[in-house]
Formats: C-alpha cells, sequence, structure tokens
C-alpha cells in the first residue's frame, strides 16, 4: 500500500483544524498509519523544504514553519500521495478549489495551512525524515474489504 507525509502548518494548528483535517482524510477512506505533534528544529525545515533553500521566499518559509508546533502525519491508501494533493488544493489557496483544504481555510500563499508530499519519492523521503520506521503502524481499517474494489 502507498504512504504519503502530511503537516498541518503552525498556522492550521493555532486555527484549531487539526480535527477537521484528520477527519477528512479519514473520511476519504485513507488511514492513519503514525503521527505527532512537535515543534521542528531548523535542520528538519530545511531538509524538508531542501528543493526551496535558494528562492527568495526560503526564509520567511522557515520563519513560518518553525513559527509554533506542526502536526506531522502519515497517512496510507492506494494512490494517496496523488489523492492527498487533490484534497489539500493549489499551493496558493486563492487558486484552490473550495471543497480543498486550502480552498476552504487558506487566504495568502505563505499561510496555506498544510504540506503534503508531491510524489511517492518524496513521500519515502520525508517520511523517513521525521519517523522511525518502528513508528510506522501496520493495521487493517474494518471497512478496507468494502472500501476497496480488489
Ligand atoms: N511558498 C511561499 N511562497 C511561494 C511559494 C511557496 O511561501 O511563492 C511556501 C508555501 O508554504 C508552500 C511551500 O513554500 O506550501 C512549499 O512550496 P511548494 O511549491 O513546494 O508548494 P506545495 O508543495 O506546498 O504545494
Ligand atoms: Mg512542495
Amino acid at each position: 500500500m502507498d504512504r504519503t507525509f502530511v503537516m498541518v502548518k503552525p498556522d492550521g494548528l493555532q486555527r484549531g483544524l487539526v480535527g477537521e483535517i484528520v477527519s477528512r482524510f479519514e473520511r476519504k477512506g485513507l488511514k492513519i498509519v503514525a503521527a505527532r505533534f512537535e515543534k521542528l528544529p531548523e535542520s528538519r525545515v530545511s531538509d524538508q523544504y531542501r528543493e526551496h533553500i535558494s528562492k527568495p521566499f526560503f526564509p520567511s518559509l522557515k520563519q513560518y514553519i518553525m513559527g509554533g508546533p506542526v502536526f506531522l502525519m502519515v497517512w496510507e491508501g492506494r494512490n494517496v500521495v496523488s489523492i492527498v494533493r487533490k484534497v489539500i488544493g493549489a499551493t496558493n489557496p486563492q487558486e484552490a478549489a473550495p471543497g480543498t483544504i486550502r480552498g476552504d481555510y487558506g487566504i495568502d500563499i505563505g499561510r496555506n495551512v498544510i504540506h503534503a508530499s508531491d510524489s511517492p519519492e518524496s513521500a519515502a523521503r520525508e517520511i523517513a525524515l521525521h519517523f522511525k520506521p518502528e513508528e510506522l503502524c501496520t493495521y487493517t481499517r474494518i471497512d478496507e474489504s468494502v472500501l476497496y474494489e480488489y
């Protein structure tokens, strides 16, 4: 089964959106296999966003992500990486479709509530960056036999 890394950013957490966000993924049929509440150290923020280090927005991005605790999660399901990117919506909440998390809860690109891995390769890297293998729980959700066609 596929896995992806998701993080409720400090604005989402301080606005009380963790429960709503977890609920949206649960209702979709995705399975939570790891979670942790944490204030991220600078090194891990830089590693998480390493492809953006040279970009002009990187200093403000780092300050934003380190501005408070975040809620880190790993979600599992068939094709979960692309499903979760669709559920969170476009990077800029002004362009994100209504019904998506960013479309429903954000306004500014620099306060866009949530992060999710953009490819299976990023997902594997980001999961390993934030979680030890033994922190990922393997279990069967009771509705899996009716959720999936095969
Ligand atoms: N970001 C920003 N300004 C920009 C582009 C990105 O503040 O012009 C921030 C924003 O928080 C975004 C993160 O940097 O979520 C990573 O950017 P990316 O293009 O990877 O978007 P994402 O994968 O989060 O949709
Ligand atoms: Mg990205």
